[in-house]
């Protein structure tokens, strides 16, 4: 198996003010994760590449991309940061991060449908799940895994993709930007009721939510994937499987209030690459989204990279 790690050191500049939880250290403390497990020599590190403009305009509208490119602050400014909204911030570098997020997303996707690696994570901020066609919110600026599902299937041909999104939140934007696209199965667990407060009122018919309430542990997440989840993905046949891997499910994050442990993770991914395996060619390209208990959040990942490099 040859399973790829993207970064790139410009994700780890935009940064939103010292007292935001959507910070740097998030991908320092999977890379010192990486390499205190000893996996970092057994995958394959590449760089992530910039998106292009319309590589983003398959899903944003020119006005959501206008206003990310027009609007971070100089690197000399006196104002810092630049609010889109109460807590997703632009800084002088958050055009050129959110670029190299969604250019992993897609470099990913190319290489993985090329036949040059088997799967990828894309270890990339900001994140990108809440960010809709037409806005910015939530911490995300663009929706990597949607940038680059849509790429799969206008660029690649593919008939048939899956999305899947384990983080705590509902994927708001991810759900916009797909609702009613038959090309497209989303499948999703997040708490409810909680933030965006989205995904429950008549959801599309592509789409998979599945409120869970807080306090809820592994077992009852694992019990609703099995039972609604994998029935929906055997019958979607996917070509290929994007996943929004967010970390805050996790008992110790304290941004949600769910009971998840790395024992989770590491089941919800093997559930993924069996049926990567059965209809997909075993492509997969996973993009972090949240996670933000710096220490869970390096375990957590590190347990879900195991399990796509078959280490675990
Ligand atoms: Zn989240």
């Amino acid at each position: 198996m040859t399973t790829a790690f993207y970064t790139h050191a410009d994700c780890k500049r935009h940064e939103m003010g010292s007292w935001h939880p959507e910070s740097p250290e998030r991908l320092q403390a999977i890379e010192d994760q990486l390499i205190a497990s000893r996996i970092d020599s057994l995958l394959e590190f590449r760089e992530a590449p910039v998106a292009d403009e319309k590589d983003l305009a398959r899903v944003h509208t020119q006005d959501a991309i206008y206003r990310i490119r027009e609007n971070c602050p100089g690197i000399n400014s006196e104002c810092q940061h630049f609010p889109l909204d109460a807590d997703t911030l632009l800084n002088a570098y958050t055009w050129r991060a959110a670029l190299r997020a969604a250019g992993a997303a897609i470099a990913a996707t190319d290489a993985v449908i090329a036949g040059e690696l088997d799967n990828a994570f894309c270890s990339v901020r900001p994140p990108g799940h809440h960010a809709t066609p037409r806005e910015a919110m939530g911490f995300c600026m663009f929706n990597n895994v949607a940038v680059a599902a849509k790429h799969a299937m206008e660029v690649h041909g593919l008939q048939r993709v899956v999305i899947v999104d384990f983080d705590v939140h509902h994927g708001n934007g991810t759900e916009e930007a797909f609702r009613d696209d038959p090309r497209v199965l989303m499948v999703s667990f997040f708490q409810h009721p909680f933030y965006p407060y989205t995904g429950t009122d008549r959801p599309a018919a592509n789409m998979i939510n599945l409120p869970i309430p807080a306090h809820s542990y592994g077992d009852v997440v694992r019990q609703a994937i099995t039972e609604k989840w994998l029935p929906a993905l055997h019958q979607h046949q996917p070509e290929m499987i994007f996943i929004s891997a967010g970390f805050d499910a996790h008992k110790e994050d304290d941004m949600g209030q769910m009971g998840l442990v790395e024992a989770d993770y590491s089941w919800i991914t093997r559930q993924i690459m069996t049926i990567a395996r059965q209809y997909s060619r075993g492509r997969i390209v996973s993009c972090l989204e949240g996670g933000y208990n710096l220490s869970a959040l390096g375990r957590s990942v590190v347990a879900h990279i195991k399990v796509l490099a078959e280490l675990d």
